[in-house]
């Protein structure tokens, strides 16, 4: 008898590195394992790290005395399905990423350590027999045991240890103070956690939202992308909430994907109350183990929803039955640093192996889904109109120009303010610009604060008393005297979100202004509170960035300015125009959401602005066909197919030296392609680094794909690869 030829397993760690790494299987193993499972390898001098199994196979290309023997396996079976681990593949594949990145990934960081897979059975917490009976009386109490104790006496079941914290904002530290005091106890939670009764009931859709909710559910068991194209406010959510509650009931399950949890806390509750408690949440606020949690349920089909922002697009689930994403325009889906995905476009692939449907809701769809609403590629279906009697807010145009202005604001939006406010009404200030001053110039000289690691002015953040740099990050402190002069006073230019609190705090001295941006915000927990008091009236003036524009629904909020408007009008990057077309609506759909018909002033030095008039002339509609047809005429996406190769360095000549070469290997196979570049990136500095980039453009998705695949292979043996900093991103949304 021969010997035995040992298993070779290929396994991706891991690192930066386009391939997979060659051991011997383990001697002591019965059967090799399969692709998914993790496993311990050597790698590098005497380390050791946690591995995944890509495959197996009788030879090796290496000489067999170059392989080391992989060490223990972690899992019995794989960690993920052939379905999801072949979506694996695709995505590394498809965005040129280096697949040991993208399968680790798609762990949570417990599991990226090598955590076993095993679900905890849920704790309770539940009064203790003395805390029944001296329910109102025995040792003083703080404030917060107090209230914990009041919340178990509500609690006939016990609360689940882990809604503690998420939803009661209790700490483990009460929990154990008051379990010393003999007062409550811990006990397991009784039996797999049944689907508890909905909170709340189910609204009756209106005829557009019935229609649209009945189209989509006879699709359910199979592919089919929806645009679910509905204005702000016309109940969209609602049917969401339908279609989760009809494929839940049917025992498969939904992942519902939004671009920011802590900016959509009401989606949350909202999906709770209706679906009851068996929602898990996956985004990154909360905490390894909480993370843990929650994919291992979803996994397990203990979820019957998957709730969560870009990155739980990669959670496996038992039994798939809806797609839903929430805002599908919206930049952050797209990943925009290490392994650039789109989680939208992963959704899609996703759900077309899973053969179930999608459902993109938008109110201002991105010119991609509208393109392939219009060529068939998916179904578009409209809610043309707000849900319940509200009606559109009326919008108005300030001419600036030789308008006098307080601060940054024009005196018909100041009498528009009084107005409101005297009616008790709530306004919002847009400004998406947070600190206080953009610039700060001195007034003898000229000299302007700047940031010399990315060469653009450095932002006035004056509550924090320094100067920010909002692009890497730096701080520093305000000169006392202009530091290229001597003398001369320093002069405050432009308007942040900070000054304009200032501002109108001063015109209105009796309004509660409270400004919402992520200076005001950093604290957990503040936004939530915020949120709250808006809604319970206890501010009248909210000054916003982009953090207020989505999902809130304020009933009192009946004007809207957007201080702004140029800002956007004018940029270099094809897609400005669309980003700001989808802002203004976000923020105008926050007024006049109940029975006050709300109005939007926009604030510009240029009211005739083509897209602007046609924006508010013809609605996001008809401004999206402005801009489709630009887009076609200059051949760019969604009628093209972009990737861009970025590369970086401390010496401007080491990434163009990097990216010459780059591009003369792809003018070798670029049948069909154009290249543009090297050039400067729009932003060529920052954090020190001189950064450039080669645009390559194609009108066939296979062909662009096609030649990228055998190019980055090459990219790594350019001479100088190593030095700079590159990265390939393909369907860039953002070329800066
Ligand atoms: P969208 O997600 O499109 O912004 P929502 O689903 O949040 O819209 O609905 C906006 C408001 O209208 C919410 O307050 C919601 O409760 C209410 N609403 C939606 N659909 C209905 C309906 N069919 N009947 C009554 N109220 C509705
Ligand atoms: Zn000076
Ligand atoms: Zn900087």
């Amino acid at each position: 008898m021969p010997h035995a030829r040992p298993v070779i397993l290929r396994v991706a760690l891991p690192v930066p590195l386009r391939r997979g790494f060659e051991y011997f299987a383990p001697p002591a193993m019965t059967r090799p394992p399969g692709p998914g499972t993790r496993i311990h390898v050597p790698f590098g001098k005497s380390r050791w790290r946690i591995g995944i199994v890509l495959g197996n196979s009788m030879r090796s290309e290496l000489p067999s005395g170059r392989l080391k023997t992989a060490g223990a396996i972690i899992d019995d079976e794989p960690l993920f399905s052939a379905d999801h681990f072949r979506l694996l593949l695709w995505a590394s594949e498809y965005y040129q990423h280096p697949i040991g990145e993208v399968l680790f990934g798609a762990l949570p960081g417990a599991l990226r350590k090598g955590k076993t897979v095993e679900l905890k059975s849920d704790r309770v917490w539940r009064l203790s027999r003395a805390g029944q009976s001296q329910a109102d009386g025995g040792t003083r109490l703080g404030p917060k045991q107090a209230a914990l104790l009041s919340l178990l006496q509500q609690s006939a079941d016990g609360i689940l240890e882990g809604e503690m914290r998420l939803h009661h904002e209790i700490g483990r530290a009460t929990l154990k103070s008051l379990q010393a005091k003999g007062r409550i106890e811990s006990a397991p939670a009784p039996g797999p956690v049944e689907a508890p009764r909905p909170v709340s009931a189910q609204v009756a859709l209106n005829a557009a939202q019935a229609r649209a909710a009945g189209q989509i559910a006879a699709e359910l068991g199979r592919f089919q992308p929806f645009l679910l194209n509905g204005v702000t406010g016309s109940g969209k959510t609602e049917v969401y909430l339908n279609l989760i509650n009809t494929v839940a009931g049917s025992g498969s399950q939904a992942l519902v994907l939004v671009p920011e949890i802590g900016l959509t806390p009401q989606l949350v509750e909202r999906i709770r109350a209706r679906i009851g408690s068996r929602v898990a949440l996956m985004h990154s606020s909360l905490s390894e183990s909480e993370r843990l949690a929650s994919w291992l349920q979803a996994r397990a089909g203990q979820a019957d929803v998957l709730l969560g922002t870009r990155s739980a697009v990669w959670t496996p689930l038992r039994k798939p039955g809806i797609f839903i994403i929430d805002e599908e325009h919206d930049s952050s889906f797209k990943q925009q640093d290490g392994f650039r995905y789109s989680a939208r476009d992963v959704a899609i692939m996703r759900a077309r192996d899973a053969g179930v449907p999608i459902v993109l809701g938008s109110a201002t769809p991105s010119m991609e889904s509208l393109h392939n609403a219009r060529t068939g590629k998916y179904t578009e279906l409209r809610l043309p109109q707000r849900a319940g009697d509200a009606l559109p807010p009326e919008i108005r145009i300030v001419d600036l120009r030789h308008q006098r202005l307080d601060g940054a604001i024009s005196l018909p939006l100041i009498q528009a303010i009084d107005r409101e406010l005297a009616a008790r009404r709530q306004v919002l200030i847009f400004l998406n610009r947070r600190g206080y001053s953009p610039v700060i110039l001195c007034h003898a000289c000229g000299w302007m604060a700047t940031c010399k690691r990315c060469n653009v002015p450095l932002t006035w953040h004056k509550r924090a008393d320094r100067f920010l740099c909002h692009h890497c990050a730096l701080q520093s402190r305000l000169p006392l005297r202009c530091p290229e002069c001597g003398a001369g006073e320093l002069l405050e230019v432009g308007h942040g979100t900070e000054r304009l609190a200032e501002t109108l705090s001063r015109r209105f001295p009796e309004a509660r202004v409270l400004r919402i941006d992520r200076d005001s915000t950093r604290r957990k927990g503040v936004m939530n509170r915020m949120v709250e008091s808006i809604a319970t009236g206890d501010a009248d003036i909210l000054i916003g960035t982009q953090m207020l524009a989505k999902g809130h629904d304020f009933p009192n909020l009946t004007l809207v300015g957007i201080v702004d408007a140029d800002r956007g009008l004018y940029s270099t990057d094809y897609r400005s125009g669309e980003r700001m077309a989808q802002l203004f609506m976000q923020v105008s759909g926050r007024a006049g959401r109940a029975e006050h018909r709300g109005t939007v002033m926009i604030q510009t030095h240029h009211p005739d602005h083509p897209l602007l008039r046609s924006l508010i002339e013809h609605g996001y509609g008809g401004f999206a066909d402005a801009v489709l047809r630009e887009r076609r005429d200059a051949q760019l996406p969604p009628y093209s197919y972009l990737a861009l190769l970025r590369a970086e360095h401390y010496r401007p000549e080491t990434p163009q030296r990097f990216l010459d070469a780059a591009r003369g290997m792809l003018e070798q196979r670029a049948g069909g392609l154009q290249i543009f570049g090297p050039v400067p990136a729009p932003m060529e500095k920052r954090a020190g680094r001189h950064r450039f980039q080669l645009l390559v453009q194609g009108n066939s998705r296979a062909a662009l794909h096609k030649a990228l695949r055998s190019w980055t292979q090459e990219l790594e043996d350019i001479p100088g690869a190593r030095q700079v900093r590159w990265s390939l991103d393909v369907d860039p949304v953002d070329l800066s």
